[in-house]
């Protein structure tokens, strides 16, 4: 497989041009690619350029809104609901951040309701973002039924990302965001792309049976992850994002598609805490570091959120890599 290498700078041009010309206005393609060129800077691909021509189809379908103007509005004291007017999550989550830090600074604790947008991005940088500003977070969303439930065989939950952050005196925050599913719906796409085999516990075929061919997978249905304990994790996050702010399950996003193959339309939650509220303003932060140092006195640890951090490094000067048939696509949209 051949690849094409680019700078950060050329990506987000290529993402911003694409989104574009297939519908976008300016501030939506901007902060879609913002997102998306931050994921390749991260080297999570799953969520890089490779999420273009989906982005891109949903825009010029007609099913998302790229031109979108998110609205926020205070739902109760610390309930802050953001009306993303049927566009992507990347541009109401740029609007939603401020009122969440306040509403969490002023109340200690605030909840963010994202409703009526789409959404396929992760979820670590905007509880990256909350931890900068010195807040706990966390974050979920549901997506399409790829998720078997415990003893099922039949996709009914999505991959239902939890992003964590933690902030930290020194450096980056302590971030973990991770798939209730035993692997992210991307990872297993890529696999299937690229002809590798995935392990026997990403999933199942139709016919409930064990298979490490990616393909099979995709045609039945994910597995959560430590069997039945992902799966109810998964179940949790389709109640937050779906049924507790008045936004669909997967499988209503599902309908909602109605086959075209889009984007899943649906909502986020987001909490806020900020921990100088809890009771040991002075001490919260050393006792958090004290866990983290005594994680990695352990032999074979490391902090999630650290291999995003180096590459972060990295990446900045040395650019990128991605495969040159995607590249070909991207263009082929243009
Ligand atoms: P991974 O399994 O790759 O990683 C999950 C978390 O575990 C990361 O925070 C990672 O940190 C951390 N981690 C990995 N290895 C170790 C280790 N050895 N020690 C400590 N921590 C470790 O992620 P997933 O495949 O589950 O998810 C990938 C992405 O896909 C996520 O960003 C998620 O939000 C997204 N997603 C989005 C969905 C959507 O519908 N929008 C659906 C499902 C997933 P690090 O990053 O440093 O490796």
């Amino acid at each position: 497989m051949k690849n094409v290498h680019m700078s950060l700078e050329g990506g987000h041009t290529l993402a911003l041009e694409c989104l574009l010309a297939n519908g976008c206005d300016d501030l939506n393609a901007t902060a879609i690619a913002d997102r998306m060129i931050q994921a390749e800077g991260d080297l999570c691909h799953s969520h890089g350029l490779f999420r273009l021509p989906w982005y891109a189809s949903g825009v010029k379908s007609g099913r998302a809104n790229g031109k979108a103007r998110p609205k926020v509005e205070q739902l109760a004291p610390a309930v802050i609901r953001v009306d993303g007017d049927g566009g992507f999550a990347p541009l109401g989550q740029e609007v939603g951040h401020q009122p969440l830090v306040d509403c969490a600074r002023k109340n200690g604790i605030a909840a963010l309701a994202f409703v009526n947008m789409f959404h396929i991005a992760a979820m670590w940088p905007e509880v990256e973002k909350l931890a900068m500003d010195g807040l706990c977070a966390l974050a979920c969303t549901a997506s399409y039924p790829y998720v078997a439930p415990a003893g099922g065989i039949k996709a009914l939950y999505g991959t239902n990302p939890i992003g964590f952050a933690w902030p930290r005196p020194d450096g980056p925050p302590l971030v973990f965001d991770q798939a209730s599913s035993s692997m992210a719906r991307g990872e297993i796409q890529i696999a299937a792309r690229d002809g590798h085999d995935v392990p026997e516990t990403a999933g199942i075929g139709p016919d409930g049976e064990a298979t490490t061919d990616p393909n099979v997978v995709l045609a039945g249905a994910q597995l959560g992850f430590g069997g039945y304990k992902g799966a109810s994790l998964a179940m949790m996050v389709e109640l937050l994002a779906g049924p507790l702010i008045g936004e669909f399950l997967s499988v209503e996003a599902l309908e909602d598609d109605g086959g075209a193959g889009g984007p899943p339309k649906g909502g986020e939650l987001m909490l806020a805490l900020d921990p100088t509220r809890f009771g040991d303003a002075d001490g919260f932060l050393a006792r958090g570091e004290k866990l983290f140092t005594e994680i990695l006195a352990q032999d074979g640890t490391r902090l999630p959120g650290a291999r995003r951090f180096v590459h972060r490094e990295k990446t900045g000067a040395s650019g990128f890599e991605i495969p040159e048939s995607l590249h070909e696509t991207i263009l082929g949209l243009m």
